[in-house]
């Protein structure tokens, strides 16, 4: 196999969706399993649909996750340029080589005329396709002599160049990910390569720069299957069938219930992100989540998306982005849509978190404390971040896990009071403060040890004490060992909030 050269090819017209960040994380994976290059290529040729700030969106996209390009744009090489609008020149003369060779050609109709087209055969319940049963019927280089073809031509009239499907073709294709895929050639209309614009279309533009930046894989989502017939007959047409890329079609990601394509509005509904970072629509102002602000680690959302669509076949899922491309394989990538699974994501998100070194997550934990005005030693949040981490799907989590610890109890937990608070249990909670009065070293180990020998002792029943003791420290009944968030806490705070209860309560 030559060197692996594969490229993300996003359109900017919009934020990226994590399909489309899914198809650049195989691309990356395929390239770093082989030792292949990973090329960010922009494909502005739509100028309707461009977004300016689009392409920053997609490069700061790949770039948290860590899966920025080795070569295009955002990174040089010498392939280039990366941008399609900046290779406008090239296009044409394209064109004009199928067109020269019989390929394509030149097509004059007016919109107008079209719509006719498509009215006449509405009537008669038939949709319109400009193909090979219908293009000696309309004004193009094909049906007009080549006078007035060059005098149209000459006078600035607009046309468009399309490509000329053979009318009884069987077009048979090689796709990675479903095999073999055949297509009749009449089933296919004659699509649009030039624009009158002057810009080429998606088809045109992909497949020579394809061609010109020498990839050997095209690695997309399933959406493009359909135009996959139009390019591998370009490439037939150029004469490039030699140096054709393979091509591997993603599976569909899907809405949760699987029935059809993942949209924003579904992430809308299910409370969560479809985009990789937040997104403001520069005309609308409207805001759209995404799973950086979320709260979600880059490696959680890499782990997220190279299982969708793709599996290793074992039992392990967490992988880390050095150890996918070892694994990875396009011949394991599935047909069948990917599901999103929110609860796998957050699942996902809540073993990283386990796994991030405490001091990390402590730093990020001040954050949310500094938002709230509380103020706390570095050690006490690391403390308070290890013993609640384990309940914590996202950093953002730790602070219902753990606000209790920087802010004595405001109120009792009503559910909890009648069920716990009984007559006698003032007088057990004073006999409690007396007890830990005297702990000393007021280490978790030790207060266990001597409250439990104490209970014992005195015969006053381990729920009796510890229920109402937590309620008086917590204000409900969540939480971590109590021995360890007294602790933490420390004694003058613990014997404070035991007061204070004891006063509110009786
Ligand atoms: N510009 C296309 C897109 O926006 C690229 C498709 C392809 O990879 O060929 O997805």
């Amino acid at each position: 196999m030559s060197k692996v050269r594969v490229r993300f090819a996003p359109s900017p017209t919009g934020p990226l969706h994590i399909g489309g960040l899914r198809t650049a994380l195989f691309n990356y994976l395929f390239a770093r399993k082989h030792g292949g290059t990973f090329i960010l290529r922009i494909e502005d040729t739509d100028q309707a649909r461009y977004v300016a700030e689009a392409e920053n969106y997609i490069l700061a996209s790949l770039e948290w996750c860590g899966i920025g390009p080795d070569e295009g744009v955002g990174a040089g090489g010498d392939m280039g340029p990366y941008r399609q609008s900046e290779r406008k020149e090239r296009y044409a003369e394209y064109a004009d080589r199928l067109v020269r060779s019989g390929h394509a050609y030149l097509a004059f109709d007016t919109p107008e005329e079209l719509d006719q087209q498509r009215s006449a055969a509405e009537a008669e319940k038939q949709t319109f396709t400009y193909d090979a049963t219908t293009r000696n019927g309309m004004n193009n280089s094909l049906t007009m002599d080549g006078a007035k073809v060059q005098q149209l031509v000459e006078s600035g009239t607009p046309y468009v160049v399309r490509f000329k499907f053979p009318p009884n073709e069987e077009i048979v294709m090689q796709d990675i990910v479903r095999g073999e895929v055949r297509v009749e050639s009449r089933t296919l209309d004659d699509k649009i390569l030039f624009k009158s614009d002057g810009m080429p279309t998606y088809h045109l533009a992909n497949v020579v720069d394809d061609h010109e930046m020498e990839i050997t894989h095209v690695i997309r989502g399933e959406e493009w299957l359909p135009s996959l017939p139009l390019h591998v007959s370009l490439y037939k047409a150029f004469g490039w069938t030699d140096s054709m890329p393979q091509f591997a079609h993603l599976p569909l990601i899907l809405k949760p219930d699987g029935k059809g394509k993942l949209s924003k509005r579904d992430g809308d509904k299910g409370g969560f992100p479809v985009f990789p970072l937040e997104w403001k629509d520069p005309k609308t102002g409207e805001v759209s989540s995404g799973y950086r602000e979320e709260g979600y680690f880059p490696e959680a959302c890499i782990n997220i998306l190279a299982f969708l669509g793709w599996n290793p076949g074992t039992e392990k899922e967490l992988y880390s982005l050095e150890e996918l491309p070892h694994d990875f394989d396009l011949q394991k990538v599935g047909k069948a849509g990917a599901k999103f699974d929110h609860d796998k994501a957050r699942w996902f998100n809540h073993q990283y978190l386990q796994q991030a070194p405490g001091e990390e997550l402590a730093t990020s934990f001040e954050k949310v404390l500094a938002e709230k005005g509380v103020q706390a030693s570095p050690e006490m949040v690391l403390e308070v971040v290890q013993l609640v981490r384990e309940r914590a799907d996202f950093v953002s989590d730790l602070w219902e896990q753990s606000s209790f610890f920087f802010r004595a109890p405001e109120s009792y937990d009503e559910k909890v009071v009648k069920k716990r608070w009984k007559e006698s249990t003032p007088e057990l909670m004073r006999a409690l403060s007396d007890l830990l009065q005297h702990i000393d070293p007021f280490t978790a180990e030790h207060i266990e040890r001597e409250v439990k020998a104490e209970i014992e002792a005195r015969e006053w029943g381990m729920g009796a004490v510890m229920n109402a003791w937590r309620l008086l420290l917590v204000g409900a009944a969540q939480g971590p060992s109590l021995f360890h968030i007294a602790e933490i806490l420390g004694k003058e705070e613990v014997l404070k909030r035991i007061e204070t209860g004891i006063n509110r309560l009786s």
